[in-house]
């Protein structure tokens, strides 16, 4: 702490402690010691002073024994000279500060309290102070359950009463209660918003507490009377009361004016709690971490940015309960389908282009909430039209790593998908996108596509980051432009996982969301070898342990090998044995024949076996007609998949095919002998490194698709014609 700041917070601890302790005993001269004195309708006394000190104060006597504690706690007044390097006295004078200002605020409930009863304010009287137990009760339970993240203290007055109204809906649509004491240039926020129309009260979460800056204190109570009622901390075990605060009550003061020595104390006396103050003013910065979860005092922050730097200094997670759009959003619409018919524009996709990119920027570079559209939206599109499309999301957040990109990336397939009339097919610049009549005419626009994105990264994500910021680009120009750098970031990312080999790491991950449907499917996904769904790679799966360390993707050590060329390791076998409940007792990672990996039934492709042949085919998803082995992809998909292991079937991602670790227990790449002539194209480069790599060149000549055959007799044939490499190679069988 500043010597200035600690003398400031020094100087009003000690105004305060005597204007208090003459209070006290002026009350105590009027009423006598036995008079009895208590907050309104509660069980918890002068809460503060008994949740920190188990000490009860029920008659005006009670609190001498306080004053004493003040007394002890005040450190010596700072001389020019005095300089303290740590918190301690700053944070002592905090705390007899707030045991002073439940005093204080008490004593005004001997007479006639200044203070309405109950959850509303009166058209006279705007005032609430502390709230019983019964609201407490009611309002506490909330920052438990999470419907409520926090609350803010504000104290003071807004330059005038628009920004105060701006400050308190902001907070408000955040969940975050605000609580109001104190005034600042002769007027309070309280009386701002009510002069705005705004309405004030606990049914609000616009809590006016009073218009001195002691009423804070019933901020101060209502945390610490929480901790006791919904944390089970025993009154008196102040560690438990402060921990409890600061880890669950996420709150956070405004202070809005000038910070006067009182504010200061005030302002130390939350810091015991965890609850760092944010002002608008130029007060000196307290900026070490340690007691609160990041700085204590941040200080000239512009009131259009003073919430968000407060939920960001506060570390505070948002949970958006409600996505705000025109459509439902819900799990049940991800396979919903959208004809010609039904829809009015399709995005991106073979008849345009577009792509979808995740990115993360420092914190300042990211304004949480905004969302843009560049270009034309929905309702300026023409029905039946095509357009192309770029949804550009930055992240940031004090724990986001560049490693974490791809797995929000990947988000946005489901998300967007989950919206009702809203189609969303691939991911990164293979997305095809169709946005249906009736979700237009509903009133959805591209701005919503931002909507569900920040609400889903907040609640799913919230670990990592703390700021979302979508724009949607529709503007050809614009689109081409920015996939150039899209594609040399996605290109990054794979180089980044492209010089890993198997060999070369002693973790694989694990992936288990598929048992959701395939209860005893496990993936474990190498460096050499993604997810069969290809959504997961070895990257990926490192990354999502770390978001989620209790989440489906888990280390596996490898540990002892059992068979190089096979892959079995010990350690694998014993993770795939446990989580595939005792079902699959070996797992080989380089096999077709032997052990192979179970197949939960969203492979990106399927190898089969081709036993006549000597030989296997790949079939893809994107494939619908006849295969040499007598079915389709479907029925594949059908009957392998489910979470068995079958030898002669394993499904795989596409990515696989071109890794060296591509079926080589049974010959590897060499064995294809089919395969759809799209996939086929499409992977010709891959093909023609791998061939060349095993020693057979012209391999993509010598790999039949459904134009040269579609029963394996077909594929024979051909493969004599062409001398195929399998025809000379080891039986598989
Ligand atoms: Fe995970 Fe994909 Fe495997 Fe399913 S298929 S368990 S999502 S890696
Ligand atoms: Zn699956």
């Amino acid at each position: 702490m500043s010597k200035i700041i600690l003398s400031g917070v020094i100087r009003g601890a000690h105004a305060i402690f005597t204007r208090v302790e003459k209070k006290v005993n002026d009350a105590i001269a009027k009423y006598g010691e036995d008079k009895e004195v208590k907050l309104p309708n509660t069980g918890y006394f002068l809460p503060v002073i008994y949740g920190i000190l188990g000490h009860k104060v029920e008659k005006l006597g009670d609190m001498l024994p306080v004053l004493e504690k003040c007394r002890s706690l005040l450190p010596p007044t700072v001389s020019e000279n005095l300089w303290v390097p740590y918190l301690g006295h700053g944070l002592d004078a905090g705390m007899q500060t707030l045991f002073c200002f439940d005093m204080e605020e008490a004593l005004k409930y001997l007479d006639t309290p200044p203070y309405v009863l109950g959850e509303d304010p009166t058209d006279d009287n705007i005032w609430l102070g502390a709230a019983d137990d019964v609201i407490m009760r009611k309002r506490g339970v909330e920052f438990v359950d999470g419907s409520a993240p926090g609350f803010a203290a504000v104290v003071g007055s807004a330059p005038d009463s628009a920004t105060a109204a701006k400050i308190a809906k902001e907070l408000q649509e955040k969940g975050i209660y605000v609580f109001m004491a104190g005034e600042h240039n002769g007027t309070t926020f309280a009386e701002q918003l009510r002069k705005e129309g705004v309405q004030v009260g606990w049914p609000t979460r616009l809590v006016p507490f009073g218009k001195d800056t002691s009423a804070a204190i019933h901020a101060v109570g209502f945390a610490t009377r929480a901790a006791m009622a919904f944390g089970g901390v025993k009154p008196g075990d102040f560690r438990g009361i402060l921990r409890y605060n600061q880890l669950r009550v996420f709150a956070f003061v405004l202070a809005l004016g000038e910070v006067t020595d009182e504010w200061y104390a005030a302002a130390a006396g939350a810091i015991n709690y965890g609850f760092p103050t944010i002002a608008d003013t130029n007060i000196p910065e307290i900026l070490v971490t340690g007691i609160c979860t990041y700085e204590h005092v941040v200080a000239n922050i512009p009131h259009d940015q003073i919430v968000a730097k407060a939920i960001e200094v506060r570390g505070l997670k948002i949970h958006i309960s409600k996505i705000d759009i025109p459509v439902s959003h819900s799990p049940a619409f991800e396979g919903e389908r959208i004809g010609r018919d039904a829809m009015h524009v399709e995005l991106a996709g073979p008849k345009s282009e577009g792509f979808e990119f995740c990115t993360m920027k420092p914190l300042d570079q990211v304004e949480d909430g905004k969302f843009a559209v560049i270009g034309p939206d929905l309702a300026d599109m023409a029905v039946g039209s095509v357009h192309p499309l770029a949804i550009w999301v930055d992240v940031a957040g004090r724990s986001m790593q560049p490693d974490f990109e791809p797995i929000l990336e990947r988000q946005i397939h489901h998300l967007l998908n989950g919206a009702e009339g809203v189609l969303h097919i691939g991911q990164r610049d293979i997305v095809w996108m169709r946005i249906a009549k009736k979700s237009v005419a509903a009133g959805f626009s591209l701005k919503h596509f931002g909507t569900i994105l920040h609400a889903k990264f907040h609640n799913e994500f919230g670990k990592i980051l703390d700021k979302v910021q979508v724009t949607i680009y529709t503007d050809p120009e614009k689109v081409k432009e920015l996939m150039a750098e899209a594609r040399t970031v996605y290109k990054e990312r794979e180089e980044r996982l492209g010089s890993m080999t198997d060999e070369s790491v002693e973790t694989f991950y694990s992936c288990t969301l598929c048992q959701s449907f395939a209860p005893d499917h496990v993936c474990v996904i190498s460096p050499e070898r993604p997810g069969l769904c290809g959504a997961y790679n070895w990257l990926d799966g490192k990354a999502a342990f770390e978001i989620t360390p209790t989440g489906p993707n888990q280390p596996i050590k490898k540990g002892e090998l059992i068979d190089q060329t096979l892959g079995q390791w010990i350690g694998v076998n014993e993770f795939v044995l446990k989580n595939s409940h005792d079902a699959i007792v070996s797992f080989s990672a380089y096999s077709l024949m032997n052990d192979p990996m179970t197949s939960c039934g969203c492979f990106e492709a399927i190898t089969v076996l081709l036993p006549m042949s000597n030989a296997v085919m790949v079939v893809d998803r994107d494939y619908a007609g006849p295969t040499p082995c007598g079915m389709p992809f479907s029925t594949l998909a059908g009957s392998v998949g489910g979470g068995a292991q079958t030898p002669g079937f394993v499904g795989i991602s596409k990515f696989y095919i071109g890794s060296k670790k591509f079926i080589s227990a049974d010959g590897g790449i060499r064995r294809i002998a089919w395969l759809p002539k799209a996939l086929k194209e499409s992977m010709k480069d891959v093909i023609d490194r791998r061939g060349a790599e095993d020693g057979c060149p012209d391999l993509y000549s010598k790999i039949a698709t459904e134009e040269d055959a579609t029963t394996e007799e077909e594929v024979l044939a051909f493969m004599e014609k062409v001398g195929h490499p399998a025809m000379t190679m080891d039986p598989m069988m």
